[in-house]
């Protein structure tokens, strides 16, 4: 049996910390689905259709590698696409904190589906998309902590988005 993973976030942008989380787990799975949110109530600052864009630039030579789109509970699209795992990054106590809730609930739920944590590199524990999201929203270059794949450099973002 195929042994799929996703990969769920918002990845408002998708960053060299994510990019290393999907880039080191590969050999773990046969396909790893990266699974972006969709919430309609939630605004998120770079468009649904640049984010996915993004993703598969990043991902464009890597066949076991698909990017789709779920508005809804990450376990309900993981029983639509057969996958037996949720990957997840840690990158400090909180997130440890945050994350623990969630894969126990979802695992009392969803006894079937595992959440698998990987630890972020060192150097990946201060990336964070928020901090990029500021970043760009004031005009500065967060070239360093993107994927080589992802230019924003002449990225406008619209008026009225708050980072
Ligand atoms: P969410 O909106 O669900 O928190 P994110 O897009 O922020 O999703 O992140 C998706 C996953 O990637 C989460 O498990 C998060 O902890 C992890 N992650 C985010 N940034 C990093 C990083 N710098 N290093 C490792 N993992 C990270």
């Amino acid at each position: 049996m195929n042994k799929i993973a996703v990969f769920p976030g918002s990845f408002d942008p998708f960053t060299i910390g994510h990019e290393s989380i999907v880039k080191r787990a590969l050999p773990m799975f046969d396909k790893i689905v990266i699974m972006v949110g969709y919430n309609v109530n939630k605004k998120s600052f770079f468009s649904l259709e640049n984010r996915v864009k993004w993703i598969n630039q990043v991902f464009q030579n890597e066949k076991r590698i698909e990017v789709i789109v779920h508005e809804g509970l990450t376990v309900d699209f993981c029983k639509e696409a057969g996958a037996r795992y949720i990957l997840r990054g840690l990158r400090t106590s909180s997130d440890f904190e945050y994350e623990r809730a969630i894969a126990q609930v979802n695992k009392k739920m969803h006894p079937e589906i595992e959440t698998v944590f990987l630890l972020t590199l060192p150097e990946h524990t201060p990336v964070s998309a928020t901090i990029i999201r500021d970043i760009v929203f004031h005009g500065g270059d967060a070239s360093m902590f993107l994927p080589e794949n992802i230019d924003l450099k002449d990225f406008k973002p619209d008026s009225d988005k708050q980072p």
